[in-house]
């Protein structure tokens, strides 16, 4: 065990002062009411909810969602599919396509040998010929053994088939090869997440409505049912989910919320997040007009934007290079923190900002006099 680690698990059981930093930190508290709001949210339209983990990375955060309802989860690499299912999450679906030789062997050889059940993109048909013959090759014969989506492009420009009739040679391969079972869409379209306006968004998600429409209607002509349409993210699912058409919902971000998703204006009956992902850090330099912290962009991702300041109020965080954050106050007469005073920054992107870090400290009772309950390893890392 490594001596951060090591140093870490002492923390377990005593007070957040206890953690040394940068550190990150999971609020528990608040992650458990946003689990709670997103699955009364999927209840209550009558939708599956198969979240995201490529945003935490972590077999013991997966677990909750699915204590939560959720029917599985959604990663976006081959090996962070292997790392969850090694750790006992039991139902996985890789939305994005893998064409490597080497990784789908990976997979193959999972699906064999594990009890879990995965479900992946494809956009190509060298895609599905490559995923076949890993399944010849592993001896995996049994009737639909995996679930694959043929992924449409909805409006963001990244992968998947133009929508319509370009779908429907790629399920007639998949319904060749009886080891592959015709699943479904896969539609997200991942541009219109940070749209700030319910009204931008909602001209986006109409767009890839309108996609999923043309493709499932070229399928039906073909003799091709869709099963189900999967996608949506935490700034538009309330779109999708109103649409009539997508049956789950993949969001991932909603369990931390990020400063950029803040940013959000959100639509009358989405659920409210609350952030729940923080990095500890504490003031190492101070000066008259500014104050220094030991948290920089080896803590925290930075391409969706800077951190904001949970705590101290009023403060603005500015970039100081990998180690270091510069504050200084949002409006004149505001105090500055003092030397090695705590300073709670909430991240601008909680995917990669995770993605830093080897485990989190998971705090009950609040960030401010609570305990460390748990460390929670990013086990796919
Ligand atoms: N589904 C797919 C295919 C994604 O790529 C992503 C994130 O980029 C998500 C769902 C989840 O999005 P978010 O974390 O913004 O909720
Ligand atoms: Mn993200």
């Amino acid at each position: 065990m490594n001596r951060r680690l090591e140093q870490a698990q002492a923390c377990v059981g005593q007070g957040v002062a206890a953690i040394d930093t940068p550190a990150l930190v999971i609020d528990l508290d608040a992650m458990e009411r946003n689990l709670a709001r997103m699955a009364a949210f999927a209840v209550g339209r009558g939708l599956r909810l198969r979240p995201h983990a490529k945003m935490h990375k972590s077999a013991e955060l997966a677990k909750r969602q699915v204590a939560h309802g959720a029917v599985g989860v959604c990663v976006q690499k081959t090996d962070e599919a292997l790392a969850l299912a090694h750790a006992g999450v039991h139902d996985i679906f890789i939305s994005n396509e893998v064409i490597a030789p080497a990784k789908l062997a990976r997979l193959a050889a999972a699906l064999r040998d594990l009890p879990t059940r995965f479900a992946i993109a494809v956009d190509s048909a060298l895609g599905i010929t490559r995923l076949a013959q890993a399944l010849d090759a592993a001896g995996v014969h049994a009737p639909n053994a995996i679930d694959v989506f043929i992924e449409i492009d909805v409006g963001q420009g990244r992968c998947g088939v133009a929508p319509g009739e370009a779908a429907v040679p790629l399920a007639r391969q998949i319904a060749q090869h009886p080891a592959l079972r015709f699943a479904g869409l896969q539609a997200y379209h991942g541009s219109a997440q940070h749209q700030r306006t319910p009204a931008e968004r909602r001209i986006a998600i109409e767009g890839a409505t309108q996609a999923v429409v043309r493709s499932r209607d070229a399928l039906a002509a073909a003799g091709f049912s869709v099963p189900l349409v999967t996608g949506a993210g935490t700034g538009s699912f309330v779109l999708e989910a109103a649409s009539g058409v997508w049956g789950e919902l993949q969001a991932g971000s909603y369990l931390f919320m990020d400063a950029d998703y803040a940013g959000n204006q959100n639509e009358a009956d989405a659920p409210m997040f609350e952030h729940a992902l923080f990095v500890k850090s504490q003031v190492m330099s101070r000066r008259e007009n500014h104050a220094v912290c030991d948290a920089g962009h080896k803590s925290h991702a930075i391409d969706s934007g800077l951190p904001a300041v949970a705590w101290p109020t009023g403060l603005v965080f500015a970039n100081g290079g990998d180690e270091h954050g510069i504050l200084r106050a949002a409006a004149p007469g505001t105090a500055l923190p003092e030397l090695g005073e705590t300073v709670w920054l909430i991240p601008g992107h909680c995917d990669p900002t995770v993605n830093l870090h080897d485990f989190a400290f998971g705090v009950v009772g609040g960030l401010a006099a609570g305990r460390v309950e748990r460390l929670i390893r990013v086990d796919a890392r």
